[in-house]
């Protein structure tokens, strides 16, 4: 079969090559592959500055945002052959720390933890892949091909449950959310913060176009320009930009008792001499800023449950570019006017 590869922290390595079929040990569930996403992770694994192959490997395949078909089910599974599937990215370290041993996986304290496609198993960018029977997600039928936004997805039921957990230490009713950042992470956040009737903002550099269109399209405002100018003080920001100025303005301007949960990485940042102001600003006005990455199992159920209930038309419009697997790279250039590209392995 064939297989999108990489040899990660060497730029310039990807190729579609003949790889061996999947190693049974990945998992008795045979799946056939119908779509990959691309994210940011996988333009930086491609450009030499993340990612391990498994060990004893060289290279690696690459894709975490996956859906596929099942071809066979194996012995242990309530899965069937046809049922649409994604599959659970991060597996818990082997020690296991605390919070992998008891499934929650996105909170592992030791780092030892493995994704795939990203750290140490192969991903989904090849033809076949296997998976565990509990690591297989399967999608809503009538999603789709949609199914395949179903990752970045939990990355947001994750950050809008630690938001709840969080901002419930008090009397606490949300009514406005700000989301900075109009990636796909940041409108479907928008989306989803909208499915219980929220007053929703979404702020981005980009004045015309996709993206402003596809915030109005969820009844959500959107804004260019800064945090600071908004006009108002949300109770909820979800920072997906982790732009260090967007960050201290966020804290600066989040409401009295608010949450800004942050789920951008950056790097450089802002002054030192501006933190303690930042600072100030979250003691004197009770704010929480909490970090989320990843998700555990309960966050792919909850997503799968929130991506159901999303309006298609509106998600088909976050595909903005379908390529084939031989196309790989211009799959992982950035093009302006890209939300999610998508690489199709078969037809649906
Ligand atoms: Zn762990």
């Amino acid at each position: 079969m064939k297989a999108i590869t990489v040899e990660p922290r060497k730029p310039g390595t990807v190729r579609f090559e003949d790889v061996p079929d999947p190693d049974a040990r990945e998992g008795s569930v045979l799946v056939e592959a119908i779509a990959a996403a691309v994210c940011g992770t996988d333009v930086e694994i491609a450009e030499g500055k993340y990612g391990w192959a498994p060990p004893g490997k060289t290279r690696l395949v690459l894709g975490h945002e996956s859906l596929g078909r099942v071809i066979d089910p194996g012995p242990r599974s309530s899965l069937k052959k046809g049922d649409l599937v994604t599959g659970i990215v991060r597996r818990p370290d082997p020690v296991p720390c605390p919070n992998c041993a008891v499934g929650e996986w996105d909170m592992c304290r030791n780092g030892l933890y493995t994704e795939r496609g990203i750290k140490e198993i192969h991903g989904f960018m090849s033809e076949r892949w296997r998976i565990e029977p509990e690591y297989a997600i399967k999608i809503d039928p009538s999603l789709g091909i949609l199914g395949v936004l179903l990752e970045p997805t939990t990355v947001i039921a994750k950050a809008l449950e630690q938001i709840l957990a969080v901002g419930q230490r008090a009397f606490w009713e949300p009514k406005t959310v700000l989301v900075t950042g109009a990636g796909p992470i940041g409108l479907l956040a928008a989306a989803v913060a909208r499915l219980p009737r929220l007053e929703v903002h979404v702020l981005d550099r980009i004045e015309t176009g996709l993206k402003p269109d596809l915030v109005r399209a969820l009844g959500a405002t959107y804004h260019s320009g800064r945090v600071l100018d908004i006009g108002f003080e949300p109770d909820v920001i979800v920072e997906c930009t982790g732009v260090g100025s967007v960050i201290a303005d966020s804290i600066q301007k989040v409401g009295a008792g608010g949450v800004v949960c942050l789920t951008g990485v950056g790097a450089g940042g802002i002054a030192m001499g501006a933190v303690a102001d930042v600072a100030a600003a979250a003691v004197l006005k009770n704010n929480v800023v909490v970090g989320s990455v990843n998700a555990n199992k309960r966050h792919w159920y909850k997503a799968n449950d929130r991506l159901a209930r999303l309006d298609r038309t509106w998600l088909s419009r976050l595909i903005t570019r379908y390529e084939k697997p031989e196309n790989f790279t211009q799959a992982l250039e950035r093009k302006p006017d890209d939300i999610k590209v998508v690489i199709q392995f078969s037809e649906i």
